[in-house]
């Protein structure tokens, strides 16, 4: 197919995380490549409704590649879920000359593009979150930092653990996914992993914790997806009124999940996404989001994308208690 785009434009949306500035300078370069000019939006789908466009060259984007974050900034805009609002964006968009648009976020973000494309405004997505909470895709852009992040915390949580003979309770991100939680738990040999995926008692975690320190262990570290139904603090409450031996603390990441510097598979993976997606526009497509499958680049459905999707399967979760023993 011939070329249909000479001017696109590039947004990140919702959480950010980190390898998006990989994806932004992959988009850019790859679209110089191909004879294309992008057009950065600032903040997400807000700044697209405040006009908040600006050119990016092959050179604005050099120096971003190892930064964490996203250099374009990024924003949460629930306007955006009114089709009004869409129509002013997409004027916003064909005033500036822009007859295409990249989208790099997560679930929410991708939503939001997928609406756009039914609204008759080509639209890609570029599949990029934390969480790894979309569908259809084997991994999203960031997941392999902030778990490296998450497993370098609870190493050393894990070292004073030892020293004090201490449990303690780790909470992680991941929304409504237990994915962080389960992947980080079998990469630190955490003795369990606490998911939204899987119902769990405090009676039940109780008895876990107390067997083990009967048994000689040194700690008992159990990490907590935010989503997880037994919030993290009220586990430690609850651990701490059923003594086991072990006294019961709270570890809260939080936010320094999202942040540092991207890993390498985390550059290489925000490259080839945004590469992909512009290949996808020039070509003349749209509603459709880059991903990876079984090791390859792939062009997903946005529809399928955006689904309730399923990543903590019964087998990691085997996994992991299998290790924990
Ligand atoms: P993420 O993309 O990281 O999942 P959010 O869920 O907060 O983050 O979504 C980011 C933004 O995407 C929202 O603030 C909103 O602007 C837009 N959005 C989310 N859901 C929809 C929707 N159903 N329709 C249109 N836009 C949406």
């Amino acid at each position: 197919m011939g070329l249909v785009h000479r001017r696109i434009a590039v947004l990140t949306s919702g959480g950010d995380a980190p390898g998006m500035n990989a994806a932004i300078r992959s988009v850019v370069r790859c679209a110089a490549e191909a004879g294309i000019e992008t057009v950065g939006v600032r903040d997400g789908y807000a700044g697209l409704a405040q006009r908040k466009f600006e050119d990016l060259t092959i050179r604005s984007v050099g120096g971003i590649l190892h930064r964490g974050g996203t250099v374009l900034g990024s924003a949460r805009f629930p306007d955006f879920c009114e089709a009004a609002v869409r129509e002013r964006c997409i004027e916003s968009l064909s005033d500036a000359a822009i007859d295409g648009l990249v989208v790099i976020g997560g679930n929410g973000s991708q939503r939001g593009a997928h609406a756009l494309h039914q609204q008759g405004f080509p639209t890609v997505g570029i599949a990029s979150t934390i969480d790894n909470d979309l569908a259809g895709t084997d991994i999203t852009i960031g997941v392999d930092t902030a778990l490296n992040t998450a497993v370098r915390w609870i190493d050393q949580i894990k070292d004073t653990a030892t020293s004090h003979h201490r449990a303690f309770v780790v909470e992680v991100m991941g929304r409504d996914s237990g994915y962080l939680a389960v992947m980080a738990a079998i990469a630190t040999g955490a003795e369990l992993a606490m998911v939204p995926e899987q119902e769990t008692s405090v009676e039940a975690i109780a008895g876990l914790v107390r067997t083990s320190y009967a048994s000689g262990r040194g700690h008992y570290i159990i990490v907590v997806a935010e989503g997880a139904k037994l919030k993290a603090h009220d586990l430690v409450t609850q651990l701490n009124e059923h003594p086991s031996g072990f006294e019961a603390r709270l570890s809260v990441l939080g936010h320094v999940q999202r942040g540092g510097s991207p890993s390498i598979a985390d550059r290489v993976l925000g490259s080839q996404l945004g590469a992909a997606a512009v290949a996808a526009l020039a070509a003349g497509q749209s509603g459709v989001v880059a991903g990876r499958v079984d090791g390859k680049t792939a062009l997903l459905p946005g529809e399928m994308v955006i689904m309730p999707c399923q990543k903590v399967t019964a087998e990691l979760l085997q996994l992991a208690a299998a290790l924990a023993q």
